[in-house]
């Protein structure tokens, strides 16, 4: 699972170690992976400077010190892992970027996970979607707008990343339990009192998941004790048949919308 927290984790990690680290060579195993010709990685990724790691919603973005941009999405199992020529992931990587003795290694990506862009190639492809979950220009008023057409489920609005970005699965599910809000209750029934409580669980539940090193399966260096700190501290998600920390109800698995979703039905409610 990859959602804000777990790039966020990524984005803290990535900066510390390579902002304003060199590209010293490149190594692509899975052409399919890097959505790029061959001339243009030589000419415009080789010999360049990271000056900063970005992100957006769901993506990573690496600025380059010529303007342009390595945008990158790490779906289902994918990971970066920061290593050397002998220290590398357990699985082979598709794409490897080397900085002097360092190495930072892609693996799990999928066709064109990484794209060479340009800003304006970057705004086009991110432009349309909705505003970052952690975004500070996303005020209460703006959060209840975005929801303003919908007429689902919660959850499922929560996953739209064109309404707001960086939430999946996962946290939708966490986000409604902390807001005492069912997965599955209907858009319409809520008032604002009900979106004030779900906005500001939003924030804690993803503020506390960064603070704890997100949910990241897999380490981004050796010795990494960070990522994946806050796995086990799911109130709901994959907790099925186990009891609500809150009320010790059962928690179910339901369906919404065709993806599985997790419910306290003794504290979880419509609005
Ligand atoms: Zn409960």
């Amino acid at each position: 699972m990859q959602e804000l927290p777990e790039l966020d984790i990524y984005r803290a990690l990535l900066a510390e170690q390579f902002a304003g680290a060199q590209i010293t060579g490149i190594e692509i195993s899975n052409v399919r992976a890097f959505q790029a010709s061959e001339e243009q990685i030589e000419r415009d990724v080789a010999g360049k400077v990271i000056w900063f790691v970005e992100r957006r919603g769901m993506f990573l973005l690496f600025h380059l010190d010529n303007g342009k941009r390595l945008l990158l999405q790490l779906g289902q199992g994918a990971y970066l892992y920061k290593g050397s020529e002998t220290d590398g992931p357990a699985r082979a990587a598709q794409v490897k970027l080397h900085f002097g003795t360092v190495s930072l290694y892609f693996v799990g990506l999928r066709a064109d996970a990484l794209q060479l862009l340009t800003v304006k190639e970057v705004e086009e492809k991110l432009g349309r979607f909705g505003p970052d979950a952690l975004d500070k220009r996303l005020t209460i008023d703006r959060f209840i707008s975005r929801f303003a057409k919908k007429r689902g489920s919660i959850k499922t609005s929560l996953m739209d990343q064109n309404v707001i970005s960086g939430i999946g699965a996962v946290y939708s599910d966490e986000i409604c339990y902390a807001a005492a809000l069912r997965p599955d209750a209907k858009i319409p029934m809520f008032e604002r009192e009900t979106w004030e409580r779900l906005y500001e669980m939003m924030h804690n539940v993803l503020k506390e998941a960064i603070s704890q090193g997100g949910a990241g399966e897999q380490p981004f260096a050796e010795g990494d004790s960070l990522t994946g700190g806050h796995s086990s501290h799911f109130s709901v998600y994959e907790r099925e048949g186990q009891n609500c920390p809150r009320c010790g109800g059962v928690i179910e698995k339901i369906e919404v919308s065709g993806r599985k979703a997790f419910v306290c039905s003794d504290c979880q409610k419509d609005q």
